[in-house]
């Protein structure tokens, strides 16, 4: 029985989650139009390395809009589907898309809960870690928020803070005597991505 469940934890594989809003695009408020959605530089080809080595890339993003009534979900949808056409044309793909839709106090009851999914709750990587077979303890979570920090640690996963989007605001929160502290602070997705690759390499060279 032991011998199954560390079989099955050795095959589980470590992901790479990313925040969406000021992490893959760039913070615009609500992308509430599809013109406001704008890949930040290098994000397509920082995807791309990871795909190369075989790393799953899943974004994990809270959508409080629609609970807000601020955009309806084809809009979404339709974001979504141009994130996907702007990272194909740089030769990236993504593994996974977990949407948070709720807000306790959304205008819309259909999203009226007080989830358990919206980060920093850990409820969005854990269904992906269900659905995808990860190992969030040997994942990263990437995002330029403090709740995406708080979010990856809830998980014991590694955490990574961008200076991108509110990244440079959120730089106060983790100041000495905060309990929660990124592993690394990087200035863009790009710089993240070396930073977690580079971890990776000494990692397997050291179980070889
Ligand atoms: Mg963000
Ligand atoms: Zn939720």
């Amino acid at each position: 029985m032991a011998g199954r469940q560390e079989e099955r934890q050795r095959r589980l594989r470590p992901a790479i989650f990313l925040d969406r809003d000021g992490t893959i695009n760039e913070q615009m408020g609500y992308i509430n139009h599809l013109s406001r959605f704008h890949l930040l530089p290098g994000v397509g080809e920082a995807i791309r390395r990871l795909n190369e080595h075989d790393l799953p890339v899943v974004v994990v993003t809270n959508q409080s809009g629609l609970a807000r009534g601020y955009f309806p979900e084809s809009l979404l949808d339709a974001v979504h589907a141009e994130m996907h056409r702007l990272l194909a044309l740089a030769g990236a793909r993504l593994d996974g898309l977990y949407v948070c839709p709720h807000h306790p106090e959304a205008k819309d009851e259909r999203y009226r809960l007080n989830c358990s999914c919206r980060k920093p709750k850990a409820g969005l990587l854990e269904q992906a870690a269900r659905e995808l077979g990860l190992d969030l303890a040997r994942s990263y979570m990437v995002g330029d928020r403090w709740s995406d920090l708080r979010c990856g640690a809830a998980v014991g996963a590694t955490s990574l803070l961008v200076l991108t989007g509110y990244g440079r605001g959120d730089l106060c929160y983790i100041g000495p005597g905060q309990a929660i502290q990124p592993a690394h602070v990087a200035e863009d997705l790009a710089a993240a991505v070396q930073w977690i690759l580079e971890r990776e390499r000494r990692r397997t060279a050291q179980t070889m």
